[in-house]
């Protein structure tokens, strides 16, 4: 092995990654190709470098100077922490020149060439704007993770480079991929490999099986740890319980060391959910003569590159999610990686100096019963989102059965979809999307929960369902850390977490699990969003916020929804009007009223949207629901902003379309008359 003194260091200092050796070579691939494959190594520079090459060429890239470079990430965390550092390595704020867009967070602008996001962002664009007019180059990124949206964006874009071109350019970029594949499917694109450095890695294999793999992989790090010379060690868990556990372990251990049998450690868990703030120390050196620990998920693998290290553990275990489509069953499951992954692992060993990798698994159990390659989410995951998503694109003449996908999914899972769509309304029998169905697809829940959103409406508790379904999208409320229940020991953060007793009468918990989390979060909302009431009532502080996030986005979306049942309370009294072209002057039902009223002031909230405006003796906004300023703003600016521009041609069409509305009202206003008498 290479000196075990030898100096830890980074060799891809920047200036020295590969890729941008290849810059030249690169460029020229995309300027005369629609689409080009570009595989390297992890830490090549792939990511960060790539986007920087191509807008610095723009100006010969791109036909309009307003269009920029879109790079996709299957991973929120990854497109989050790269932009940060793109940003840091142009030297300018992120949000402007470099940015980036997630889900629930949006930190980009118009003056943005380089925007960084998640796939599933890009697919949400798609269904603005089908043709991604804001960008000439879109590079999709960890192209071998095969994450469902990836593989849906490969679809897409094969199509779209087609139909835009030559404005248009893809690049796909991955660390490991079956290249001849990729390449027949974007009809025989140019492949580029950009040859990594890498040092040589020593692969050691069990005797036997572990019986008990995250105990054997916490021993073999301690033995390291006490008999090894320099260098940091990476340990690859499946989850963000299991990792905490085993960082907690380490730092006993090594507590409970004589001193000078065991030097310094410093133990970092890296894992999806963790803060940024948090995720970033693995960048940052570790404390001078300390030796750091890594305990991270795949996330390591390929999406980070942690530096310095030199000894990987790799038990052989991740979880991944799996659905039934004939029980309808989804399960996230502890199961063995693929060779492929084994190798990903191996390879991070290998850096910064030659490396050793200790596998937990026998060389049998490698070279037999592992899958060779990883099976693409598409062919493991419920479709009910992606067939709804593909439908509302109106692709003309698509059978989703015949979308033309790198690799198909299941037809089994595709007639579960169908067949959940129907009975949730979101498609007709010819397969057509439904209005409904329209109206679910910008939703950032699933369909069920969608549905669930729209159909609260009818019933006036929007607020209360988005509650409901920003919970129930939450990975994990209750941290179990709460005040302990009766005929339980004190709590020790192992446990599931029940709810919270304190949060919730006995005859709401008796009502379900809805209910529950309902109530966890108003009592949250109402101390003020607090840190440490999460903390005295058990609760998942980065749940909580997460759970706030998509409720805005819900509420949000619901308000854009209805943006023609928007109304503004009168300053002074509870009557409202109508934000819509015909302002009304109405009240709110009195059915409703009672509980959105401040109970000092006797006042209605200052906004409201309405499911009905109806006159009876008076009119009447009937199942009302508060919603906040700064969820209307984009409504009210986008409705202005389309009157300027329609001041000197659209008049005529906008009072046809009044009247045609206004029709309509009467039309229902009769049905409704007719019903009820
Ligand atoms: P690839 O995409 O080919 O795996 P990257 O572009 O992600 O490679 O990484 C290139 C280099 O930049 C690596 O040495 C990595 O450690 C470094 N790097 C990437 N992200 C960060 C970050 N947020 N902070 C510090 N260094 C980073
Ligand atoms: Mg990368």
């Amino acid at each position: 092995m290479a000196g075990d003194d030898a100096p830890v260091e980074d060799p891809y200092a920047p200036g020295e990654l590969p890729v941008l050796r290849y810059a030249e070579e690169i460029l020229q691939a995309v300027r005369t190709n629609p689409t080009t494959v570009v595989i390297g190594e992890t830490g090549s520079g792939k990511t960060t470098q790539i986007s920087q090459i191509l807008h610095r060429a723009s100006a010969t890239l791109m036909p309009d100077s307003r269009m920029g470079v879109a790079i996709t990430q299957p991973r929120r965390v990854a497109a989050v922490s790269v932009a940060r550092r793109v940003a840091h390595e142009m030297g300018v704020k992120i949000g402007t020149l470099v940015g980036y867009t997630v889900r629930f967070e949006d930190c980009s602008s118009r003056e943005t060439r380089i925007k960084y996001m998640t796939d599933g962002t890009l697919l949400r664009e798609c269904l603005e704007d089908p043709n991604l007019s804001k960008y000439g180059v879109i590079v999709l990124d960890e192209a071998h993770e095969r994450s469902l949206n990836t593989d849906i964006l490969f679809g897409l874009l094969k199509v779209l480079v087609k139909t835009r071109q030559p404005a248009l350019r893809l690049v796909v970029t991955s660390a490991t991929l079956e290249s001849e594949k990729f390449s027949a499917y974007f009809n025989d694109c140019p492949v580029y490999h950009v040859p990594g450095r890498v040092y040589p890695v020593e692969l050691a294999y069990a005797t036997e099986q572990p019986k008990n793999y995250a105990e054997t992989a916490l021993e073999t790090v301690m033995d390291l740890h006490c008999s090894q010379g320099r260098g940091d060690i990476l340990l690859f868990l499946t989850g963000k319980e299991e990792i905490e556990r085993t960082c907690r372990r380490l730092n006993e251990r090594v507590r409970e060391m004589p001193e000078d049998e065991c030097p310094d450690m410093q133990v970092l868990p890296l894992y999806a959910a963790l803060s940024p703030e948090l995720q970033a120390r693995v960048f940052a050196p570790p404390p001078a003569g300390c030796r750091r620990v890594v305990v991270a998920t795949n996330l390591a693998e390929t999406s980070l590159t942690v530096p310095g290290v030199v000894f990987v553990v790799d038990p052989g275990f991740t979880k991944q999610n799996e659905y039934d489509p004939t029980t309808g069953m989804d399960s996230l499951k502890v199961t063995s990686i693929s060779a492929v992954q084994a190798r990903q692992r191996a390879g991070r060993a290998g850096r910064t100096r030659a490396g050793r990798c200790f596998r937990l698994y026998t060389r049998e159990h490698f070279e037999l019963d592992m899958p060779t390659t990883t099976v693409p989410e598409i062919q493991r995951t419920s479709l009910v989102g992606t067939v709804l998503y593909l439908k509302t694109l109106r692709i003309e003449g698509l059978d989703v059965l015949d979308f033309d996908f790198l690799d198909k999914p299941d037809v089994e899972a595709m007639g579960d979809a169908l067949r959940q769509l129907y009975a949730l309304g979101a498609i007709d029998e010819d397969g057509a999307v439904t209005d409904l169905g329209r109206e679910m697809s910008p939703l950032p829940v699933e369909p069920q929960l969608a549905r669930a959103m729209l159909a609260a409406r009818r019933f006036g508790c929007v607020d209360e369902m988005a509650t409901v379904a920003a919970m129930l999208s939450v990975e994990r409320v209750y941290t179990g850390n709460g005040p302990p229940r009766e005929g339980e020991g004190d709590g020790d953060g192992d446990r599931r977490g029940p709810p919270p007793e304190s949060l919730c009468s006995e005859h709401e918990r008796r009502m379900g699990d809805h209910v529950v989390l309902m109530r966890t979060y108003q009592a949250w909302a109402r101390g003020g969003h607090r840190r440490d009431f999460c903390e005295r009532h058990g609760l998942s502080d980065r749940g909580m916020e997460f759970a706030r996030d998509v409720r805005k986005q819900l509420l949000g979306a619901i308000c854009v929804g209805f943006c023609n049942r928007l109304a503004r309370r009168l300053p002074k009294h509870n009557g409202f009007r109508t934000l819509n072209d015909n302002a009304v002057l109405a009240e709110v039902h009195p059915s409703s009223a009672r509980p959105l009223a401040n109970e000092i002031t006797g006042l209605l909230p200052e906004w409201i949207v309405y499911h009905e405006l109806v006159a009876t003796t008076r009119v009447f906004l009937r199942n009302v629901c508060a919603v906040e300023a700064p969820w209307v703003a984009p409504v009210t600016e986008r409705l202005r902003e389309v009157d300027l521009k329609r001041l000197s041609g659209g008049r005529v069409a906008t009072r046809k379309a009044r009247e045609e509305e206004a029709r309509r009202e009467r039309a229902k206003e009769a049905e409704r008359q007719r019903i009820e008498s």
